[in-house]
């Protein structure tokens, strides 16, 4: 029989009765044949909640319960849609993640899925399970401890099931309708869009956009994974939504397929330290250490010998950041002459495929930025985006100017 697996966020699981229509959803698919492998969230805001109490017992938590407190969540939402399945008539069971098993890296909070078998499943479909739910978002690790996947993370153990099952198509059930030029929260022009590449989405999600977590883009381009975005509380359609697809699916594109942005980050600048071989490393060197993602690296130009590095971070990692700095001056393995840190910018960034073969996007977006009155502090870019760091007050205006300007109200 054809698989195929839905995902549920945790809006579409928020309460009961959310839980009964999801079952609805998923009785329709069943009726039609498939045997179904739903993957749940936990209810809209627990994790957040989950995340609050660790970090509220203990500042300095060991990693491990970290996941075992944060991945709870999830269990309780897959219970819940396996009883209301039950109590539709469908032959349907739960599964938390180390019960499949969905075996993953040992890296706590960001582990990565490395297997799921399939006999477990396979034997059950065959003896008459109509649909299997999962708790998204969690594994066991080699050491058999259970582990989360970083945040958004039940849309790649959703991508990894369709791949491991071979399913027909992989669709996620979300709060928006599809993919949109932006998200539609701070721009009202924002529009759905009916396809867009991997190539696009993986540079918008990494990039910010939340509607899909980045590695579960990832593993949709390489296992070649039908991905389908879709609202859970429209009418069902078979072409509803937006599908994620190879470039050669897609008829015409924009030059921009949309804008991302991350509203939480910051800006450290080293101030005179010295310019020669070694000094990178021995900045970032610490920093890698002490477990801080750094985004975009500028360099100035370097006088008497002398110059300065600014780099961008998420907001929450600044203390760690300026502690391993610190740490290493005192150690004499680095030298600057001041430490200045923003902790008030936001990065803002356009994406499309169409910029490998027209000239003249970057001018457009810094001239756009300009007329609004915005100043740009740091620029990336790489062969389908260009990102700006820019101050956090003037993220939605950023946003709103550039979708404008790009056209991206227009298909
Ligand atoms: P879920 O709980 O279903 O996983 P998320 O909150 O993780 O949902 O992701 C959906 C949200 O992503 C939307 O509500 C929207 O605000 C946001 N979003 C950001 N960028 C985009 C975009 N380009 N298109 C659609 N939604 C976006
Ligand atoms: N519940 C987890 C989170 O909020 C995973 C997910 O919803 O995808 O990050
Ligand atoms: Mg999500």
């Amino acid at each position: 029989m054809p698989r195929l697996v839905m995902k549920f966020g945790g809006t579409s699981v928020a309460n009961l009765d959310r839980i009964r229509r999801v079952a609805k959803r998923v009785g329709v698919e069943v009726a039609k044949g498939y045997e179904v492998i739903v993957v749940v969230s936990a209810m809209s805001g627990k994790t957040n909640e989950l995340v609050g109490w660790v970090n509220e017992t203990s500042p300095l938590f060991d990693a491990r319960e970290y996941d075992a407190v944060v991945s709870s969540g999830e269990n309780v939402t897959a219970g819940l849609l396996a009883l209301v399945l039950q109590e539709n008539g469908i032959e349907a069971r739960s599964w938390q993640g180390w019960q499949v098993p969905v075996r993953t890296s040992s890296a706590h909070s960001t582990a990565r899925i490395e297997e799921i078998p399939t006999d477990n499943f396979d034997d059950r479909f065959s003896k008459g399970m109509q649909v299997a739910v999962v708790a998204g978002f969690q594994g066991i690790s080699p050491e058999g401890r259970i582990t989360t996947l970083g945040r958004g993370g039940s849309d790649t153990t959703a991508v990894a099931f369709a791949a491991a099952f071979g399913a027909e198509r992989c669709d996620i059930y979300t709060d928006v309708d599809g993919v949109y030029t932006t998200d539609p929260r701070v721009c009202e022009q924002a529009r759905k869009l009916d396809r867009i590449s991997f190539e696009e989405m993986l540079e918008l999600a990494s990039l910010g956009a939340k509607v899909l977590q980045t590695r579960s883009v990832e593993l949709a381009m390489r296992y070649k994974v039908r991905l389908r975005v879709l609202s859970s509380f429209d009418e069902m359609s078979d072409d509803a939504g937006t599908l994620v697809c190879h470039e050669e699916d897609i008829m015409e594109s924009n030059v921009v397929a949309g804008v991302a942005f991350v509203r939480d980050e910051a800006k450290m600048t080293l101030v005179s330290v010295a310019d020669r071989p070694g000094v990178s490393a021995a900045i970032f060197d610490p920093l890698a250490e002490a477990g801080v993602n750094v985004d975009m690296i500028v360099q100035n130009i370097a006088e008497d010998g002398r110059t300065d590095m600014t780099f961008s971070l998420p907001v929450n990692q600044v203390a760690r950041a300026e502690t391993a700095v610190r740490d290493a001056l005192e150690r004499g393995e680095i030298e600057f002459h001041d430490l200045i840190t923003d902790s008030n910018v936001a990065k803002v960034s356009v994406v499309g495929i169409g910029m490998r073969s027209h000239a003249g996007v970057a001018s457009k977006m810094f001239r756009a930025l300009s007329d609004v009155g915005i100043n740009i502090r740091v620029i990336t870019t790489s062969e389908i985006k260009i990102s700006v760091l820019i101050d956090r007050k003037f993220m939605e205006l950023a946003v709103q100017q550039l979708h404008e300007v790009f056209e991206l109200e227009k298909a």
